[in-house]
């Protein structure tokens, strides 16, 4: 299956179409450079599968990061999507629409598997940063002018708008855009002391993420979540979970928080989703669980032109009951645990993380750019989330077979980095 050119490529090249190079050197005349350049020019995908501009196939092993949940052109997805643009794609927020409404729902439903606290209220946005900024006014009407201090951990990733970056850890991102929305303070990551020493009644809200995605997926140690949930009710601040990335059936449960050892039963005042959400169509939620965090925002104080339009609330409905069809959170567990368990057995993977499909493999050295790029040119996508680290974020439909295709090419792949990484040196 590795990357051969299939007929695709004769008939786009019999059509004249242009190939990963062409395009290539056109993207670099039009798009901004923000992403470097592109690794490929895709131009369809099926499944897990998709197909780049010179016929060649990969297995999306990133799943346009924890995105495409239910993989590419899913007839489910396609059919919700194409039938309510067809009947009503948008309207302004003046209006709502029974999309909307379902969604709103389904939403409180599945952040709450117990039951939404009464009174607990959605906004919908437009991506995981929009979910983040509206999360994070929500924490400024919380503190007022008393609580000035918002709390993150270092290694945080929650978004590239001000708000968001404000509370992203790595400096990098920061520095150049500052000055950013102040009080954010980045404590050590999982560290119950450190939460302890900093908590206080001058603390609006803590915002964390139960898994850090891009910090090279480490989960909040056992108790941590549970001391925040503690602390935080104590001081009267709020605990906002980002599950951008760790939410929305990855980790085998709806939530990464409702995994016992993760979340210990904790219930946060908000969670922020997109990602997963939407499986491709751009989508975000803020979901104010009880009470006194839905009402921070009132009529005037927040608002988005696009945000739970019909289309994009179509979209993620269609995701959520294809899941919850499919039975999509028990396959993302059982297949996620085997591969993490035969990926730990491959001769330079030192350590395997995560929970479901949402895996790192730690190699034994710093060479996971070499080794995505070797994996790239075998067929596989994954992506060098850290120097020593992949990434994997598959669609939540990854059969056990097409997982094992990767674990296979993966020795070669890893022993071909190893050399590029030597030549380097
Ligand atoms: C990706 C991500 C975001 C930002 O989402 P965008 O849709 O890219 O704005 C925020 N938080 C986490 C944890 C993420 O992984």
């Amino acid at each position: 299956m590795s990357g051969n050119v299939t007929g695709d490529g004769a008939r786009m090249a019999a059509r004249g179409a242009a190939g990963n190079a062409a395009w290539t050197e056109r993207y670099r005349g039009a798009v901004m450079n923000t992403f470097g350049d592109p690794q490929r020019v895709l131009v369809r995908g099926e499944g897990p599968y998709v197909w780049d501009a010179d016929g060649r196939r990969y297995l999306d092993l990133l799943g346009g990061i924890a995105v495409n949940a239910l993989g590419h052109a899913h007839p489910a997805l396609v059919a919700a999507v194409a039938d309510q643009v067809a009947t009503l794609g948008h309207v302004s927020n003046f209006f709502t629409t029974p999309a909307q409404v379902t969604l709103a729902e389904k939403l409180l439903e599945i952040v709450s598997p117990g039951g939404a606290p009464a009174g607990s209220r959605v906004f919908l946005a437009n991506s995981g940063t929009e979910a983040n900024e509206g999360a994070l006014k929500l924490a400024r009407r919380h503190g007022g002018p008393a609580r000035p201090r918002v709390l993150a951990l270092e290694g945080a990733f929650h978004g590239r708008t001000m708000g968001a970056l404000a509370l992203t850890h790595k400096a990098a991102y920061r520095e150049p855009f500052e000055p950013l929305p102040g009080g954010v303070e980045f404590l050590p990551f999982g560290d119950v002391a450190a939460l302890e020493a900093a908590m206080g009644d001058d603390v609006a809200a803590v915002f964390l993420e139960p898994i850090q995605g891009e910090a090279g997926v480490r989960a909040l140690p056992e108790g941590y979540l549970a001391r925040a949930r503690a602390l935080t009710t104590a001081h009267g601040a709020l605990l906002i979970l980002d599950e951008v990335q760790s939410g929305m059936g990855r980790t085998g449960t709806w939530m990464a928080h409702h995994l016992g050892h993760i979340g210990g039963g904790v219930v946060p005042d908000v969670v922020t989703l997109a990602k997963g959400l939407g499986g491709g169509v751009p989508i975000g939620a803020v979901v104010a669980l009880g009470t006194d965090a839905a009402t921070l925002l009132g009529p005037g104080q927040h608002g988005t032109t696009f945000g739970g339009n019909p289309l994009a609330s179509a979209a993620a409905l269609a995701v959520i009951d294809v899941i919850e069809r499919e039975d999509l959170r028990a396959h993302a567990a059982d297949l996620g645990a085997d591969l993490r368990a035969r990926l730990s057995a491959v001769d330079g993977v030192t350590a395997v993380r995560g929970e479901g499909l949402l895996i790192a493999a730690q190699l034994a050295g710093p060479v996971a750019k070499e080794a995505a790029a070797a994996l790239l040119a075998a067929g596989f996508i994954v992506n060098p989330v850290r120097e020593d680290t992949l990434r994997l974020a598959p669609p939540l439909i990854l059969t056990a077979e097409q997982a094992g295709t990767f674990v296979a090419a993966l020795p070669a792949a890893l022993a071909s980095a190893a050399t590029a990484a030597r030549d380097r040196s």
